[in-house]
């Protein structure tokens, strides 16, 4: 079985790691291909940092902070402390000594003529991630948010993506999201194919907007998962109208959806989608999401373990396997 999922950051990450418990491991026919997102992407300090491809590949290769989600286990902090000394910031994104090491050979590599989709293999050579980890694009997307600024001209001033999550923590009302480079980007190598030779297509439970909605914004791939022969499941990264963990809600708002299960089926679409699970807690919304043409079941969403992550996985897969008939 070859399963395709786009993924972001760390609800994206957990999720696989459920995943890849929940199919048959080696030796049995399963290949697991994830397009994961680099609208995150930054650059500081003259390095080339993927905050969602690093949470993915340290996730599935055990070097994830778990508590934390994000960055490496056992962390020391003193590159970061000397740069502070030095005055040089910022000092609001954290980036652990043994994280920057991972971003010095991405930089080198691309700095060598490298595409980031090859950086990546080589860097996944290391952690063994147990799937094919593609950028969704070799080319640069960056996520801009849009606030209001009374200072700048026109009253708004667009923010890079992680100052708005980071540095902001979303306090301030998104009036867009604009995923910068999107369109004139191209898929990387390999994610048209996968997608169309996907028995099974995944949506976990990342952000809708800014992790999804912008692998979905490279040109071609909605496209493609549109046209894929493949189920494509969803699960809904809202519970009970919040976000689990984060701020989806803020981005959500900016796109005009509301905080709700159903409403990120809908903002998806049956055109996209064509199972969708919501966590028990949003049982009733499984009416309306059914009668917008997504079939549609309640379990569990909470990744609060493996297992439970590979339960939804399961339970994603018996969708998917039901819708195709
Ligand atoms: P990020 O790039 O690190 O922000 O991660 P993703 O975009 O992959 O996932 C973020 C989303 O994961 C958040 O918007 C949450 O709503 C969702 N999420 C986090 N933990 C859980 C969980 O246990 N269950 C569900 N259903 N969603 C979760
Ligand atoms: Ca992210």
């Amino acid at each position: 079985m070859r399963i395709v999922a786009l993924a972001g950051g760390i609800g994206g990450a957990r999720f696989l790691r459920g995943l890849k418990q929940a199919v048959p491991g080696d030796g049995e026919q399963t290949e697991i291909t994830v397009i994961g997102n680099t609208g995150d992407d930054i650059h500081l300090y003259g390095l080339k940092v993927c905050p969602d491809l690093d949470t993915v590949m340290y996730t599935l290769g055990g070097g994830i902070n778990e508590e934390q989600g994000w960055g490496r286990a056992a962390e020391t902090w003193s590159v970061k402390e000397e740069m502070k000394a030095y005055g040089v910031g910022p000092e609001w994104f954290g980036l652990g000594d043994r994280d920057f090491a991972t971003h010095i050979v991405r930089t080198q590599m691309i700095a060598a003529g490298y595409p980031l989709s090859a950086v990546t293999e080589a860097l996944c050579a290391r952690w063994k991630p147990g799937v094919r980890l593609l950028p969704m694009s070799d080319d640069r997307v960056e996520t801009h948010v849009l606030i209001e600024d009374r200072d700048a001209p026109g009253g708004r001033r667009a923010v890079h993506f992680q100052e708005y999550w980071v540095r902001l923590h979303a306090e301030v009302d998104a009036q867009a999201i604009v995923p910068v480079g999107a369109e004139e980007s191209k898929p990387a190598p390999g994610v048209i194919e996968a997608i169309g030779e996907a028995d099974v297509i995944l949506l976990p439970p990342s952000n809708p907007v800014v992790s999804i909605g912008t692998v979905l914004a490279v040109p071609g791939i909605r496209q493609a998962v549109v046209e894929a022969e493949a189920p494509v499941v969803g699960l809904s990264p809202i519970i009970g109208g919040a976000p689990v963990r984060g701020m989806a809600d803020k981005v959500l708002a900016a796109v005009g959806v509301e905080t709700t299960a159903a409403a990120v089926a809908k903002h998806y679409g049956p055109g996209l989608l064509d199972g969708w699970l919501v966590d028990t807690a949003d049982a009733a919304a499984v009416p309306e999401v059914e009668e917008a043409g997504i079939a549609c079941r309640a379990v569990p969403l909470w990744m609060s373990s493996v297992e439970a992550s590979a339960e939804m996985a399961r339970a994603a897969l018996a969708l998917a396997a039901e819708v195709r008939g």
